[in-house]
């Protein structure tokens, strides 16, 4: 079928709104036209790094739309249904099976690679030459794209996809981090370092389950008012003078944060967020930006400190989805208002939009 896509034809490009070709869903696909998809900063930080025979390619990964037609061998889904799109497993691998289905064995072919197992891409351009598709098993900044039962999840079709979109990566990462990873008690305090739509959901899901104490870093004064109306205390590094940024965490939290996320990615900040912790607290570096993390290695030794990361909040979105979309029909986890609309056609604005920190999660809506 012919399908209109947002592609890159390559490394560094701006997006370019194009019609392509579309497989037929096979036996174990699913067909859905998309009515929004959310921008993650994964789409941007790999349309800029992927390797040159990596494109052109289709991105995208948060997915939320109308299923239209449904593989012979799909269970659970029927033409109708309402879903977000997630990032894909296997469901049999080693991993998969314990339920750490973001470690797959087979996580890099299903979900970045561009292309089906057998080699074949799901997506063709006009002169009929193979456009890296599948892109976390979706490939979602496009009007239809060829999903899977295990990155499907469906929802009640009263809720506004507008705003439910990126529940398939950054606000499940954020609260998944807090809520599979750390699992807080409400005395353990939780430091946030970037507080765009991973930090907020982290912020949002922290405050939910009762946690007294929570800071939030940031460099914009206005994503630290929001950090702050969701019950986050707020720190700008440009205000602290001399006064380092871990310092003024410790008195915030009476010694050092429980646990502590970065989502920055950036290695000064993954450094002054190790030492905002307490001893045996834990960080987990969730950004995709330096290569390599420098660690205070005697203070990670003397103070028994732990410093990991983790794929999508370690979620199985299957379960994780659903738990958020409860959580906010509760009014306990309240996004909405992080999102930002804009046309499908203004995606390169909704780039410079979210890089330039005038908004916090643009969502592109057909
Ligand atoms: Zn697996
Ligand atoms: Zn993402």
């Amino acid at each position: 079928m012919k399908t209109t896509a947002a592609i890159v034809h390559e490394q560094g490009q701006d997006f370019r709104l194009e019609e392509v070709d579309l497989d037929e869903p096979r036996a174990d696909e699913v067909l859905v036209r998309m009515v929004a998809t959310g921008l993650c900063h994964t789409d941007i930080s790999l349309r800029d790094s992927l390797p040159a025979e990596m494109f052109p390619r289709v991105f995208g990964h948060e997915g939320a739309g109308v299923v239209e037609q449904v593989g012979a061998d799909v269970a659970g889904i029927e033409v109708g249904d309402h879903v977000l799109l997630s990032f894909r497993s296997c469901r049999q691998c080693g991993p998969c099976l314990e339920g750490a289905v973001g470690y797959c064995d087979n996580a890099l072919m299903l979900n970045y690679m561009g292309f089906r197992m057998d080699g074949s891409t799901t997506h063709r351009l006009e002169d009929g030459s193979p456009l890296y598709g599948s892109f976390f098993g979706q490939s979602s900044l496009a009007q239809h794209a060829i999903a899977y039962a295990d990155n499907c999840v469906v929802v009640d079709k009263a809720l506004d996809l507008t705003l439910l979109a990126p529940y398939g990566c950054g606000f499940q990462t954020g609260a998944g981090t807090v809520l599979n990873v750390f699992d807080p008690a409400p005395d353990q305090s939780i430091v946030v370092f970037g507080a765009g739509a991973v930090g907020l959901a982290a912020i949002v899901a922290a405050k939910a389950v009762g946690v007294e104490t929570v800071v939030a870093v940031d460099l914009l004064d206005a994503r630290l008012e929001v950090a702050e109306r969701h019950g986050a205390t707020r720190v700008n590094p440009a205000y602290l003078g001399e006064q380092p940024v871990q310092d003024r965490v410790k008195e915030l939290t009476g010694g050092g944060a429980a646990y502590g996320i970065d989502t920055t990615g950036v290695s000064a900040v993954v450094t002054q967020a190790q030492l905002s912790l307490r001893p045996r607290g834990t960080l987990v570096a969730l950004g995709l930006g330096d290569e390599q993390y420098a660690v205070d290695a005697i203070d990670l030794l003397q103070n028994g400190k732990v410093v990991r990361s983790s794929i999508e909040g370690d979620s199985d979105p299957l379960e994780m989805i659903p738990r958020l979309l409860a959580m906010r029909a509760e009014g306990r986890f309240d996004v909405d208002h992080l999102v930002t609309t804009y046309p499908f056609a203004q995606i390169n604005s909704a780039v410079s939009d979210v890089l330039a920190g005038t908004v916090v999660k643009p969502v592109l809506v057909w």
